[in-house]
């Protein structure tokens, strides 16, 4: 039996555009590495391959010391026991919930602290008030990329002898007056998710100054096995593996054209947006090599009686998906609002601007002609 002809048009396929698309070393050179592992049937705990990325990893991000973790979340849930940090934690409400789950699988309490207009950074005008007795450490984020005021935190830290981490799961590659950021507060993490600028498709780090807390991150993440018979603490598995390993060792050599590429795009991005009214950019600090790992756009209703979630849908229309990072708020999730500190007059510059954000597709592989459409579709929303 045949089928009967279809006279109708086919319809055009629209590739979608999402906010990201990971950069992954070629599928050519994965392959030896893969066959070195069926060889050798070594998978997991402290292999080769994993020794040879954490070495590696250390050496490219100058830095002192680099443990691997299986993701972002464990590097913090072990950070904060590593550095037996219990009571209350001052942080952020505008990141990714994992920031404030973390102390909670920790038994502390967040304390949540508002942001600064500028870098979306946590204020630290804000952080002395908040201190308390029990407050023990700040945990700060280092939002979309873009450095901390971390002098003025370490100073208050070593004012109140409180210890401070920093949630660099943005942050790959990010320098500032030349040194790295990850070398500042008592330790810092990193997230290898699939969505993040540096990926093994999921996969972590904890980076710290200090050899002996090396040592003990090292056996957290192991269940705390110090020896084959010796358990020196509660530790949890968070091993990161030799496919992972691989991927991470093999990525460190594309990371740097990934950035140059993103940098084209934000420039392209901040060329056409720049003069759309209603549409606010962030400022770009003289003194930061930043990395581009996202690209942050804020619509004031107020201002310009459009609100960034008609520019949302209207990009979603169209197949451009968009992200509003962060939006909700952690502070106002269920698990926190009830907080003294999640209430929303103590927030008023986070609230209002996880109410504005909206993060545009931000890809190495983005083309030009991609990003002119999602301007044009934007602005088309706006003066509408
Ligand atoms: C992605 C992310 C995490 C969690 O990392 P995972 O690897 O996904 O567990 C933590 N904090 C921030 C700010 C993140 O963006």
């Amino acid at each position: 039996m045949t089928l009967p002809i279809r006279e109708e048009k086919p319809r055009e396929i629209i590739k979608p555009i999402f906010v990201t698309k990971p950069n992954l070393p070629p599928l050519e050179k994965v392959m030896p590495y893969l066959e070195a592992i069926w060889q050798s049937k070594v998978l997991t705990n402290n292999g080769p391959f994993h020794q040879q990325f954490e070495e590696a990893l250390k050496r490219y991000l100058q830095v002192p010391y680099t443990s691997l973790v299986a993701n972002g979340t464990l590097a913090l849930v072990i950070a904060l026991q590593a550095l037996r940090i219990t009571g209350e934690v001052i942080t952020t409400p505008f990141s990714f919930v994992a920031t404030a789950h973390a102390l909670r699988w920790n038994d502390i309490t967040p304390v949540f602290c508002d942001i600064e207009e500028k870098t979306f950074t946590i204020d630290p005008n804000k952080i002395e008030a908040l201190i308390t007795p029990r407050t023990t450490a700040i945990l700060a984020v280092h939002v979309y990329g873009y450095p901390c005021q971390t002098d003025a935190i370490q100073a208050i830290a070593d004012t109140y002898g409180l210890r401070v981490i920093y949630d660099a799961a943005h942050a790959f590659g990010v320098r500032r007056n030349g040194k790295n950021i990850l070398n500042e507060g008592d330790l810092s993490i990193l997230s290898f998710h699939a969505t993040k600028l540096f990926t093994t498709f999921e996969g972590g780090a904890i980076v710290c100054q200090d050899e002996k807390l090396k040592k003990r991150i090292d056996y957290l993440r192991n269940f705390g096995f110090a020896n084959e018979v010796t358990v020196v603490a509660p530790g949890i598995n968070a091993k990161m593996n030799e496919f992972q390993s691989i991927i991470g060792l093999l990525s460190l050599d594309i990371v740097e054209e990934e950035i140059q590429r993103r940098k084209h795009i934000a420039h392209l991005y901040r060329t056409r947006l720049q003069d759309i009214r209603g549409v606010k950019l962030p400022e770009e600090l003289e003194d930061v090599e930043y990395n581009y790992a996202y690209f942050p756009i804020f619509i004031d209703e107020e201002e310009f009686g459009v609100s960034r979630d008609e520019v949302y849908t209207a990009l979603k229309e169209q197949h451009i998906f968009p992200r509003r990072y962060f939006y909700p708020l952690i502070s106002n999730f269920p698990s926190y609002r009830t907080l003294p500190s999640a209430q929303r007059e103590n927030l008023p510059i986070a609230n209002r601007v996880a109410d504005q954000v909206l993060c545009l597709p931000m890809y190495g592989a983005l083309e030009e002609e991609e990003v002119e459409k999602i301007c044009y579709i934007l602005w088309k929303a706006i003066s509408s």
